[in-house]
């Protein structure tokens, strides 16, 4: 049975007020199922439930943190497993949401990517994380105001369903996000950074994980880079800001003794020259068998500096919820059944 909330809004069943109930239902009021959609008929609240499946996930577990964010684990229904993370800043309310079970980068220092590839979600099972984390948070959707496609997996890899699940959070009659307030994060491919581009209705912004400004260190980082060239990256970069003229940020997960070194800050700065860019400096989120140690307080601060005299725009984004396991895919290793995430 198809899944409701893979439909575009524009796509939605019945029709005139009775669509608009509907989907004030599921994307204002969050409603957990059609029967709860009390002022729609009951027949047509069955006819409904007979042609749709309304709720994405078999099962949610969460894990708190002791700063205030809350991890989100589901288990959809072919029992595979992925995770968001809700993240409540003092002025906006955050969620980090997955894109695919697992992830196919196998970026070294991520548990997710340490799982491999599972298989790409569906647009109804992204956007209902975001739904569900809603419910979970007892707060209306629509007050979750900033989504990262920055959970597990590639983005730009599952391309079609992160396009409509963008434009789900971003339709009038869907979440009603701005577009300023949601960011894809892509590992770096090229290719997908010109389509995103050229998606000119989107606006979404982008982000780029480029995390080491040299070959070498950069393929030790994320072993499937050698794919793309970091030339070919700040290529297509420097082609999106020309298409949108939009700013492009660059995550940096900081690791000690790997790419902190100051000679990699200049080279870092040279890459960025004429581009207009933000670089977010991420201390490493330490997971056991990652193999990687987070830098110094003392190195991070040199290398925010060097960046900083070489007119780079740094700043330090510290993760959340460190206790409950943030990194991706952390929740999902860590647990005891150690079967968890099933890829197969
Ligand atoms: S950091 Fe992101 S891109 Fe890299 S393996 Fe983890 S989920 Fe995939």
């Amino acid at each position: 049975m198809p899944l409701l909330l893979d439909l575009h809004p524009d796509q939605y069943p019945l029709h005139g007020y009775r669509r608009r109930q509907l989907l004030e239902w599921v994307f204002e009021h969050g409603a957990p199922s059609f029967e709860a959609m009390t002022n729609l008929p009951a027949t047509l609240r069955s006819e409904l439930a007979d042609q749709y499946t309304f709720d994405p996930f078999l099962g949610i577990e969460t894990v708190s943190s002791s700063d205030g964010s809350v991890k989100y684990l589901f288990t959809l229904p072919d029992l595979k497993q992925m995770e968001a993370v809700y993240m409540p800043y003092l002025d906006r309310r955050t969620i980090c949401v997955s894109t695919m079970v697992g992830c196919p980068a196998k970026c070294a220092f991520c548990a997710t990517g340490a799982l491999g590839f599972g298989r790409n979600l569906t647009a109804g099972e992204i956007v209902g994380q975001v739904l569900a984390v809603a419910r979970g948070q007892g707060v209306a959707p629509r007050e979750i105001r900033n989504l990262v496609f920055m959970g597990m997996g590639e983005p730009l890899l599952n391309y079609d369903h992160v396009m409509l699940a963008s434009r789900i959070l971003l339709h009038e009659h869907g979440l009603g996000m701005s577009k300023r307030r949601v960011t894809l994060s892509t590992v770096g491919l090229p290719r997908g950074i010109r389509k995103l581009a050229a998606e000119d209705d989107l606006g979404i912004k982008l982000a780029i994980s480029l995390h080491a400004p040299d070959e070498e260190t950069r393929q030790r980082i994320i072993p499937t880079a050698h794919a793309n060239t970091i030339a070919e990256i700040m290529a297509s970069a420097r082609e999106y800001q020309a298409v949108t003229g939009r700013r492009v940020t660059f995550e940096y997960a900081m690791l000690r003794d790997v790419n902190d070194q100051l000679w990699q800050a200049d080279l870092l700065a040279d890459l960025l020259r004429g581009l207009v860019s933000h670089v977010n400096l991420i201390p490493m989120n330490p997971w056991d068998g990652s193999g990687f140690l987070e830098s110094s307080e003392q190195q991070l601060q040199a290398f925010y500096d060097r960046l900083e005299a070489r007119g780079v725009e740094v700043s330090v984004r510290r993760s959340r919820g460190r206790d409950a396991g943030a990194a991706c895919g952390q929740l999902a290793l860590k647990r005891p059944e150690g079967n968890l995430i099933s890829l197969q």
